[in-house]
């Protein structure tokens, strides 16, 4: 990238990523391009843009700053975090098979099982903690890992480097949802991971008023398929989105201080309270994985899980629908807090079984810490807890 230097901080790149002035009239932020096709000098001589679907330069510099924030050459845009999803699940054929962990975003195990397994494709859901349990299910079918770390709602942690050397020598991709972690805290790509993939519409573009995915990857092959399956399938955010995405990234490691500051605050608070049972936050000495989250993240991040010694529906409730600084709602990453219920709420779709023995108990509440002050926080769980 242009633009950019290798040597920069991430609050440099995230500042600065994408940003060329834009080539007509020096405007410092690219223009939000609201055009749907782009005028020909003569039949196939033009600026390189024809159609928006195929390529806008709004959606394109976004794009770049993806890549930059990855630290690779590659960046797409999709409409939602799934649709990016969905594009990597279309490079597979019928009879290709998945190592997936077994605690992902509920949308996306829902995709997995109820269109691509319907297609043929074959998935096995591990818990990816277990490196051995990935190893155990590889072969050479396999084409694809996909794993969260942390991940959804139990903030599990994968040794995504551990994971990429079992993949050694395997014609399978590591793709990793980065969502939780953002690129200010965890980069993929340099643990060995293929592709990471983003639901934009949480931390990056971080002031829930978009929905977006993105893909990135360091491998020009994977990219063109990729790409390929943006244009072909069309699952593209308009211009205004990628502008309000774009201006959205240039303060997330600054945003992300905050979450991690609060999400330290608000779990230690949780730890010492006595109707809190377990508190889920990586940045716990006593979390599982703790050392491996403390290697391969700079800081823990601010979204956090809890159970209830009261481990009942209505107990889970009464704290869900008794707080006024945190919203209660699904989604997270922006910067106001929030608190949901996933058995009820983000994890319905998960058949009770499956959570049942993952540990998405009657009690579980998820919080996204937002970039409010920690005192406003802690004061406002402290009067919904009773
Ligand atoms: C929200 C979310 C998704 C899905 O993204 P959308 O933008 O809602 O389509 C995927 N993975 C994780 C971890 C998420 O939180």
């Amino acid at each position: 990238m242009e633009n950019v230097k290798d040597d920069w901080g991430m609050g440099t790149l995230a500042v600065h990523a994408g940003a060329e002035p834009d080539p007509l009239t020096g405007a410092i932020m690219t223009p939000v391009y609201m055009s749907s096709t782009f005028v020909q000098e003569s039949i196939g001589v033009h600026k390189g843009y024809e159609y928006s679907r195929s390529s806008n330069p709004t959606r394109d510099a976004l794009e770049r700053a993806f890549a930059v924030l990855e630290g690779c050459d590659h960046g797409l845009a999709f409409s939602s975090g799934l649709a990016a999803i969905d594009a990597v699940l279309k490079t597979l054929r019928p009879g290709d098979e998945v190592i997936a962990g077994d605690d992902l975003y509920g949308g996306t195990r829902r995709l997995f099982t109820s269109l691509y397994a319907e297609y043929g494709v074959i998935f096995h859901f591990v818990d990816t903690q277990d490196v051995s349990a990935v190893a155990g299910a590889l072969n050479d079918r396999t084409k694809l890992v996909w794993l969260e770390s942390p991940t959804n709602p139990l903030m599990r942690i994968t040794d995504i480097a551990a994971v990429a050397a079992v993949l050694d020598g395997h014609n399978a991709l590591l793709a990793v949802d980065n969502t939780f972690a953002t690129p200010a805290l965890q980069r993929p790509l340099e643990l060995g991971a293929d592709i990471v993939m983003h639901s934009v519409t949480k931390y990056l573009g971080g002031h829930s008023d978009v929905v977006m995915g993105a893909l990135m990857t360091r491998d020009a092959e994977v990219d063109a398929a990729l790409r390929a399956h943006q244009n072909n399938s069309g699952a593209v955010p308009g211009p205004l989105d990628c502008f309000l995405v774009h201006r959205g990234i240039k303060t997330l490691p600054l945003r992300i201080k905050q979450h991690c500051e609060n999400g330290m605050a608000v779990a230690a608070f949780l730890v010492s309270h006595p109707a809190v049972d377990r508190v889920l936050w990586p940045g716990l000495p006593d979390f599982e994985n703790h050392e491996v989250a403390a290697r391969q993240m700079r800081d823990f991040g601010g979204m956090i899980s809890f159970t209830l010694h009261d481990d009942t529906i209505a107990a889970a409730r009464k704290v869900c629908e008794g707080t006024s600084v945190f919203a209660l709602a699904e989604s997270l990453g922006g910067v106001e807090s929030l608190i949901e219920h996933p058995a009820l709420m983000t994890h319905a779709s998960v058949p009770e079984a499956d959570r049942k023995t993952l540990g998405i108990s009657n009690s579980l509440i998820r919080i996204s810490c937002g970039i409010e002050d920690a005192d406003d926080l802690v004061a406002d769980l402290k009067r919904a807890l009773g």
